[in-house]
């Protein structure tokens, strides 16, 4: 029954079955029977079960129908799990109660917005624990200077501490991706890494820094319309060199930047 589902591409569907890598993963979001655990789709449920074993609630968020009855026989006598046929982009997860972490092995088709949905729902979230095609683990949690920071690192960094803590090969997934992935944890900060004002309008001017990122500040920066003058006294003002690339600006950079542009 269960392998007459066909695994589908579209919907990011790799399974983890080897249970040396789902107790890692278990292992590394540190799950108690103190934890709600929120787990973005379950697939066949392998690592549902293990979190089962071990945290007080877990809730499953799974958006492909035919993978139901399966799940639901597997865990409609567990009373401390939960599954909802849901879209993990379009959850309300306002109305999540208490504080959750959230384990998953993600569809990686969509894990950068599932993973900017919920940062922004970040007051619900203890931590995330997730595997990830590792190129974006590495995007997440690359310091200033190099090609792969950029707008997601920053807006990750800002509210979580980020760590990769290990690959897992194409060979422990039915079917195999064919893209290397990698598990990594975000612990979600009690306030943002630096003091900003404005949230929303920090993140503007990071997105527009980073929309031509062969450019220099000087010139990605003039879409937010602040006009020559103060554009002149950014350098003396923040200390930051119009010359630069937004590659090359920290967290702290962006923060001084955001507070001088604020209109
Ligand atoms: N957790 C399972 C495992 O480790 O074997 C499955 C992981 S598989 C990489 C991704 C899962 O996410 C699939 O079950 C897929 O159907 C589900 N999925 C894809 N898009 C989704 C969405 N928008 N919302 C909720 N679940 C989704």
């Amino acid at each position: 029954m269960v392998d007459a589902i066909r695994a589908k591409k579209s919907l990011g569907q790799n399974f983890l079955r080897d249970p040396h890598y789902l107790r890692k993963i278990a292992d590394a979001a540190g799950i108690g029977p103190g934890d709600q655990v929120l787990e973005i789709g379950p697939g066949f449920g392998h690592l549902t079960r293990v979190l089962a074993e071990r945290a007080g609630a877990v809730l499953a968020l799974e958006i492909d129908e035919r993978l139901l009855p399966h799940l639901q026989r597997e865990f409609g006598a567990s009373p401390n799990v939960e599954i909802v046929h849901a879209d993990a982009l379009d959850y309300p997860y306002e109305s999540l109660p208490g504080k959750w972490k959230v384990v998953a092995n993600l569809p990686y088709y969509i894990s950068t917005p599932i993973i900017q949905k919920l940062i922004l729902h970040r007051d619900r979230f203890q931590s995330l624990t997730i595997m990830l095609q590792k190129e974006v683990a590495e995007r997440i949690a690359a310091p200033p200077g190099g090609k792969e920071y950029g707008f997601l690192s920053v807006l990750v960094q800002l509210y979580a501490l980020s760590r990769v803590l290990f690959n897992v090969p194409p060979g422990a997934f039915t079917p195999r991706p064919k893209v290397d992935s990698s598990v990594m944890t975000l612990l979600m900060r009690d306030r943002p890494a630096v003091s900003v004002e404005d949230e929303n309008f920090f993140m503007v001017v990071v997105k527009a820094a980073f929309s031509q990122r062969r450019k220099t500040l000087r010139n990605s920066l003039k879409q937010l319309g602040a006009g020559k003058e103060k554009m002149e006294s950014v350098p003396g003002t923040t200390g930051v060199d119009l010359g630069r690339r937004a590659e090359t600006l920290s967290l702290e950079e962006f923060g001084r930047l955001a507070a001088f542009l604020h209109p």
